[in-house]
């Protein structure tokens, strides 16, 4: 694809010549300053009086398949109640509320409900154990906790009240007589006011805080504004291909980003159906939601596209998916055999798209309109400007830590047009979904950015059409005999070979090349590990990568330790390896033990 077609295809999502976002959003309808900038607003409200009002905003399909709709109006209704629940209790504007639930219905109702009176939701994937949940809380300054009574007794009971900033308790299934600082949340909606008035935000106040995935370390608090929801919903538009006639399902938990940005604000910024799933990952369940729910756009995330494949072609064939228009991922590396995958068994490739909690939205993506090429991220989002960057001397910071915490204070960057060749991933400051801040820790947020470029800690390059390519992250990096390793190329040449399901390739340290190469493999259930498949995958990664970029060494593993939103965490593979401290786990889901 040429530079012509690139045009094209941002002609064919009728914008041209965008130089900035306000070009982008001209299209979108969005208030100017005398209207409601708030987030809720633009998700639920906007819809009343309009022939959105009665459709189905949301249908929530519980773990015993139950099935609930909400239209439009009722959740603008059912918001409103939990908004005036908020001030009620003495909540304001600016206080901060924090969920930890299951995908149930009400952990919806009160994300937007919780905007809707001007307060900052915070979701925490249900799953945390007390520790995780409580320094969340703490460094978030949580003042009131949405939450299920099992939950509550289980991991928050002993302990909420040690939080000097935490004032109440919301049970959603609680009643008769509860703890001191809990209500019965259910019982206060009924007697709440359901046209409780969206509350006047600015662009600039705070909206939403969100906690990393602590791929590479300890979780940061991540804050945006109202003013993204701009970005939520025309990068939903672009990069999803979005409609008000989808029926449209984000798996993400909300406990994430994607899970909020395109699981909740998004779909219902632009008028969709979305779906709710209440229960965890099951392939036969899967197949039967897409078939049964008739769902035309799908976002999901490279581990459950894995587990897919590795169930096979017989199940899918079993269900008719003929609905499905445009499916999408996010999270991870998306391998190229993923995308190849899709388009054989699915009958439809797998759009890739890059972000991060830091964006707030997708930065990066594979659009409906454009060829994909499989392993590619895709193109900028329009009013996005991205770059490939390099920081002063980097070769020799590499080398030496402190030196490159000098260089890095007076360094100039300097912005790579050659194509192919590997820098970090960049963004032109200023999109308004861009992360405000992290919490507590400004110097840290003051470092991502130089010279006007946001710096993603991602490494990435971009070929002569434009299209970028994950490497891997800018921690992850091996240097082995003077070559710069990416682990997402090694991984993706392995994940051809036809019994490998997974990769985690690491740099282990060695004495003469610096850093060697390893590998850690999943390999499909119905294959043994043996030393044969040990030195037939080495021959494979050589044949494909060359000596100097394969692995050295290959071990075969039932699982590779994963956050729990779904990544590879090579940090605790390289941690093990070298018998290090594992560093903060909070996020761990499966360990590779
Ligand atoms: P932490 O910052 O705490 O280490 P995290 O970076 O995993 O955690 P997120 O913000 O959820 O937390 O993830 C963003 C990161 O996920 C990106 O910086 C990138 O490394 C990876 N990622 C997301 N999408 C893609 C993609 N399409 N291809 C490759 N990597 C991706
Ligand atoms: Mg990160």
């Amino acid at each position: 694809m040429n530079k012509k077609i690139i045009n094209k295809v941002i002609e064919n999502n009728q914008v041209t010549n965008l130089t900035d976002y306000q070009e982008c959003y001209q299209g979108f309808n969005w208030p100017n300053e005398t209207q409601q900038p708030n987030i809720a607003y633009q998700a639920v409200d906007s819809h009343l009086n309009t022939p959105n009002e009665d459709k189905v905003a949301l249908r929530w399909l519980g773990k015993k398949n139950q099935s609930i709709d909400f239209t439009y109006l009722d959740l603008a209704k059912q918001t409103s109640r939990f908004a005036s629940v908020l001030h009620t209790l003495g909540f304001e504007q600016g206080n901060r509320v924090f969920s930890l639930a299951g995908r149930l219905p009400l952990l919806y109702i009160a994300a937007l409900g919780t905007l809707k009176a001007g307060s900052v939701f915070t979701p925490l994937f249900s799953a945390f154990g007390p520790e995780p949940i409580r320094s969340r809380m703490e460094i978030g300054e949580a003042n009131v906790l949405i939450t299920t009574m099992s939950l509550y007794r289980k991991k928050v009971a002993k302990w909420w009240r040690e939080l000097p900033h935490l004032k109440a308790v919301l049970l959603i299934d609680g009643s008769g007589e509860l703890d001191d600082g809990c209500y019965a949340l259910t019982e206060l909606m009924a007697l709440a006011d359901a046209s409780f008035a969206c509350v006047q935000t600015s662009p600039e106040d705070m909206a939403l805080l969100h906690f990393t995935s602590g791929t590479t370390g300890k979780p940061k608090g991540v804050v945006h504004v109202h003013q993204a929801v701009l970005a939520h919903k025309s990068s939903a538009y672009y990069a999803l291909d979005l409609h008000a006639t989808d029926i449209y399902w984000c798996t993400a938990d909300p406990g994430w980003v994607t899970g909020t940005t395109y699981g909740i604000i998004a779909p219902l910024c632009l008028g969709a159906t979305m779906i709710v799933d209440e229960a965890e990952f099951e392939v036969e369940r899967w197949y039967h939601i897409l078939e049964q729910q008739k769902v035309s756009v799908w976002y999901s995330a490279p581990t459950a596209i894995r587990l897919l494949m590795k169930a096979g072609e017989g199940i899918r064939a079993q269900y008719d998916l003929s609905n499905l228009r445009f499916i999408a991922s996010v999270g991870e590396p998306l391998n190229p055999e993923a995308v190849i995958w899709s388009e054989q068994v699915l009958g439809l490739p797998f759009h890739d798209n890059w972000w991060q909690t830091e964006t707030g939205a997708i930065m990066i993506a594979n659009y409906a309109s454009m060829p994909i090429k499989p392993g590619s991220m895709g193109l900028p989002l329009p009013g996005i400007e991205a770059g490939i960057v390099k920081r002063a001397k980097q070769e020799n910071s590499l080398q030496d830590k402190q030196q490159d915490k000098q260089q890095d204070k007076q360094g100039k960057l300097e912005l790579i047009t050659r194509a192919n060749e590997i820098g970090e991933l960049a963004l032109k400051e200023g999109w308004p979904s861009m992360f405000r801040g992290y919490l507590h820790q400004n110097e840290k947020y003051q470092r991502c950015f130089k010279q006007g470029w946001y710096l993603s800690g991602d490494l990435a390059y971009k070929d002569e059409q434009g299209y970028y390519w994950f490497v891997g992250r800018a921690d992850d990096l091996i240097k082995s005999s003077g070559h710069l390793i990416g682990p997402f190329e090694v991984e993706s040449a392995l994940m051809e070979h036809e019994d490998v399901i997974e990769v985690g390739v690491i740099g282990i340290p060695d004495d003469i090349a610096g850093e060697l190469v390893k590998a850690y493999v999943t390999l499909k259930s119905d294959v043994e590990p043996s030393e044969q498949l040990q030195k037939e995958l080495k021959g494979f990664a050589r044949k494909k990568l060359g000596a100097a970029v394969a692995p050295k060494e290959i071990v075969f593993r039932q699982n590779l330790p994963k956050t729990r939103s779904g990544k590879i965490m090579r940090r605790l593979l390289k941690a093990r390896e070298l018998g290090l401290p594992e560093g903060d786990i909070s996020t761990l889901e499966s360990d590779e033990q």
